[in-house]
């Protein structure tokens, strides 16, 4: 779920290497961490709970730690036992043979860990993952890759591993199984890491694992095999972004860099993709002739959090534009409730990471009853992108912040285009199409205009971060942006707040309104813009304060507002896009001025990788 970095090569900062990539994993959120590496022969482990820095300091200012050519390090998400220093990553045998960190989750770590006891190893910890080193030493015979993918039989569950021994010093092992191990390939040393981001500034050329992948790296070596030892080849890929697009910039978080960086990475994920002639999407990636897409009678979006929010806003576009029956599934409910899903039916699962656990399972799942399957992912190379077989990739470049920003814009505007496609094979007239492909074309710059009025929302949010509780409603469109709104809320400011369809507070949620209970209104003009002002009043006769996005000079509504929020003068279809800007900032600075952790935010993580 977490952090993995390794190294072996001849530098003499070995070390250093190590908390730098662990430095660089540290927008995936986690407890705890550690290193591990080979000291004149032996394995020498540090490990502390809370941040990077405090392990830092241990080994750089207590003990002065130098590694001799290779080490493994980890950041923990804590699943198995609580996340304290024995607990934290690497662990170990009992006479420190076999080190290996790891993440993903064990299913069957207690009935290993059982048998494992009865035959007289001792255990430390509460985790899952120390029966990896116990298992390998219980297997090692004089190999060890075959020592770890032995053991690795025997396991059930996730895993991305990385270990060392020190009966071979020369080598790490790394495997995969749901949690990404990456190998980036240098000029006599190699980095190893769950994540690209910690590999970019040794060398663009990377190796993704596949599950199942064992491999054995050493300096000038890498050989893979899958679990049954047969050898298998992996090709070499080139990581198409630099460490810039992975550092702060001047900003004084990734989250205000990457809502900044969206007119940017919007124009990426439209750029060569709108055809205004024709008034339709170019989307290569979708790899289906208009023929086959006339015969999709069905579409079924599944995610998780912000992206299933984005694939909400395009359950519109899909019906609105297209007329194709569309439904948004929970990835976690998609393969519990047999779905009912044919050939004639288009899954697209939406992941920013390309690797949660939920949404492969839902792929997986898709896959299995013949439906058509196109993902719609960030992150290239990830497990989704590869499994689904078609998609599209979003070009937002690296999101570091956990809660996701540009990811989220980035899709609906892409979902936009993919719906337009679909509309235009179907029964969309040129000239609609066209209006809609200008429109899509502009989003870039109505995002601007948004982040120029970022000190406006600053002294909005100073306003009211004291509140407790949140509301925000919308209809039609923004009903999803509202939800989105409401979580990026809690996520970095950890304010109670809920997203309502502004129909559906009367129906309950109202008995909540008080003066000290905000409600943030979604009252662009855009259709049923008159029944949300409806609503608007039914919470202000409650005194509950009202802020509200509307559209550029929209007197009415600002009359009716404690504060506004001025998105530009925009088509309807693309208003979620400035809106949720709007929003995210408004969560910025509530959650700055509150003192938040905000890029790491308590008690998530950027890539879930477990169910
Ligand atoms: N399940 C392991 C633990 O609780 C691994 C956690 C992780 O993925 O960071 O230690």
């Amino acid at each position: 779920m977490c952090g993995i970095v390794g190294y072996i090569g001849d530098r003499s900062n070995v070390l250093n290497v190590l908390m730098d990539g662990l430095r660089r994993l540290e927008y995936r959120g986690y407890d705890s961490a550690g290193v591990a590496g080979i000291v004149n022969g032996e394995i020498d482990v540090y490990k502390e709970p809370g941040k990077v820095a405090n392990l830092d300091q241990l080994v750089h200012i207590e003990n002065d730690v130098v590694f001799q050519k290779v080490g493994i390090a980890h950041t923990r998400w804590a699943t198995h036992g609580p996340p304290n220093q024995m607990n934290a990553h690497p662990h170990f045998d009992q006479d420190k043979e076999f080190c290996a960190v790891h993440n993903g989750i064990i299913e069957n770590y207690a009935t290993l860990k059982n048998q494992l006891q009865k035959k007289g190893h001792i255990f430390h910890t509460q985790t899952d993952s120390e029966v990896i080193p116990v298992l390998v030493k219980e297997f090692y015979d004089g190999d060890l890759f075959s020592a770890v993918t032995a053991a690795l039989r025997q396991i059930v569950g996730t895993y991305g591993i990385a270990l060392v021994s020190k009966h071979e010093p020369n080598k790490i092992i790394v495997a995969r199984k749901g949690s990404p191990i990456v190998i980036g390939v240098g000029t006599d040393e190699t980095v190893i890491a769950s994540d690209v981001a910690a590999v970019v500034k040794h060398t663009n050329n990377v190796i993704y694992l596949d599950d199942g992948d064992v491999a054995e790296v050493s300096v000038d070596n890498i050989e893979i095999r899958n679990l049954d030892a047969v050898p298998v080849s992996r090709k070499v890929d080139k990581v198409d972004w630099d460490i810039a697009s992975a550092e702060k910039g001047g900003f004084e978080h990734f989250m205000l860099k990457e809502i900044y960086e969206q007119p940017d990475s919007i124009k990426n994920a439209i750029r060569g993709r709108l055809n205004f002639e024709q008034g339709t999407a170019i989307l290569s990636g979708l790899n289906m002739t208009p023929g086959e897409l006339t015969e999709i009678e069905r579409v079924i979006i599944t995610a998780c959090g912000t992206s299933m929010h984005a694939g909400m806003v395009a359950e519109y576009y899909f019906e609105d534009l297209a007329h194709i029956l569309t439904d948004v599934d929970q990835a976690a409910e998609f393969r519990y409730r047999n779905p009912i899903v044919n050939n004639k039916c288009l899954v697209i699962p939406i992941s920013q990471s390309g690797e949660t656990a939920d949404t492969l399972a839902a792929l997986r799942e898709a896959h299995m009853k013949g439906a058509k399957v196109s993902g719609l992912v960030n992150a290239v190379g990830s497990t989704i992108a590869r499994e689904a077989g078609r998609g599209v990739y979003l070009h937002a470049g690296p999101e570091i912040s956990v809660a996701s920003t540009k990811a989220f814009t980035c899709q609906v505007t892409v979902l936009l285009m993919m719906a337009l496609k679909f509309a235009r094979s179907h029964r969309m007239p040129m000239p609609v199409g066209k209006t809609i492909a200008n429109e899509i074309q502009k989003i870039p710059d109505y995002v601007q205009q948004v982040i120029e009025r970022s000190g406006e929302i600053e002294k909005i949010a100073k306003k009211w971060c004291k509140c407790h509780d949140w509301f925000f409603i919308g209809r039609s469109y923004l009903y999803p942006t509202a939800l989105e709104g409401a979580l990026k809320l809690k996520e970095i400011s950890y304010l109670h707040a809920e997203g309502y369809n502004a129909a559906e507070l009367k129906h309950g949620p109202i008995a909540l309104l008080t003066e000290d209970v905000p409600v943030v209104a979604l009252a662009n003009d855009i259709d049923g813009k008159d029944k949300v002002l409806s609503n608007m009043q039914e919470c202000k006769a409650r005194k509950a304060p009202l802020i509200a996005t509307a559209t550029e000079g929209d007197q009415e509504v600002a009359d009716l507002t404690d504060d506004i929020i001025w998105i530009p003068k925009c088509h309807p279809l693309v208003s979620p896009v400035p809106t949720a800007v709007a929003l995210q900032l408004l969560s910025y600075y509530v959650a700055k001025e509150l003192g938040c952790s905000i890029d790491q935010p308590r008690n998530l993580a950027k890539s879930v990788t477990v169910e």
